[in-house]
């Protein structure tokens, strides 16, 4: 499944990755990782982007779809992926649209997590970050004993809690504020390609997963599992699902029908089959013929 999660500062969208991924195998493609992972290793696309960040500007959207179409050619990302971070603007969205079309790996879902503004202020206001890990926890919602009982795994001491500078309630009534301007316009953009499915975001997380579990649909999850040894086999969603579809009967049919159903169904799928359906014969019979043997 390819996913994007929306929502404001604070609704917990990096909780619900995290558990996503989890929960489906998937691996999260967060922009600020490979932005820092990028600048760390010194590539070309790093370089300028910490000039830009240097100077004080904006990456630009240019730079992190180039990092996103790189990190999409990894092999993890066939089953899927759970977007973070990215898109923000109605500008980016359409960019990450094109981008996406052009892998053939189109969105299939966009769960926006809705969770009221008073709610996002105390969360935020609650949020704390060791300085050496990066682990981000929350005064409200684990018990500061709990936290400061956990070993850092970095340093093997109690986790340093900082605050991040811009999480306190002035900032974030600003933060907000952009958030509403910028990316509220994604929610109409989603909504009228069909990808969009709102859930309530209020309440435990627990809670809150359970209803994304059930949004981004119980059927999906679960073709996403049983899909989970066959690395080989295509990984498309919509495949698994046609065939979680498909009747007892249908599944029980002589090999050679299944397989001419599954051509159909490759054909149909359009693209996959020049990217992807190699013929095993035909490569076998390619590897099996005797090398410079005289005809
Ligand atoms: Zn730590």
């Amino acid at each position: 499944m390819r996913i994007v999660l929306l929502g404001a500062p604070g609704s917990g969208k990096g909780t619900q990755s995290q558990r996503l991924v989890e929960r489906l195998g998937i691996p999260q493609v967060s922009s600020g990782d490979l932005l820092r992972a990028a600048v760390a290793r010194g590539t070309e696309l790093g370089r300028r982007a910490k000039e830009a960040m240097d100077g004080g500007r904006l990456v630009d959207d240019s730079l992190v779809l180039q990092m996103i179409r790189e990190r999409l050619g990894a092999g993890d990302t066939r089953r899927g992926f759970i977007l973070d971070g990215f898109p923000r603007t109605l500008a980016q969205a359409e960019a990450l649209e094109r981008l996406l079309r052009d892998l053939t790996q189109p969105l299939d879902a966009v769960v926006q997590l809705e969770v009221d503004a008073a709610e996002l202020v105390r969360r935020i206001s609650g949020r704390r970050c060791c300085a050496d890990c990066g682990r981000v926890f929350n005064l409200f919602t684990s018990p500061r004993a709990a936290i400061e009982s956990e070993l850092c795994p970095r340093t093997g001491a109690p986790h340093r809690l900082t605050q991040r500078p811009d999480d306190n309630e002035a900032t974030v009534a600003e933060r907000l504020r952009v958030y509403e301007e910028k990316t509220r316009p994604l929610i109409d953009f989603y909504r009228a390609r069909g990808l969009l499915r709102v859930i309530d975001a209020m309440g435990d997380v627990e809670e809150v997963s359970r209803r994304l579990g059930q949004a981004l649909g119980a059927p999906a999850l679960r073709a996403a599992r049983a899909a989970k040894p066959a690395t080989r086999r295509a990984p498309h969603r919509t495949g698994a699902r046609r065939k979680a579809a498909q009747p007892k009967s249908a599944r029980r049919r002589p090999k050679s029908a299944t397989g001419r159903a599954a051509r159909r169904g490759k054909a149909r799928a359009g693209l996959r089959v020049n990217t992807r359906g190699k013929s095993p014969r035909t490569t076998r019979a390619g590897q099996g013929r005797p090398k410079g043997k005289p005809r």
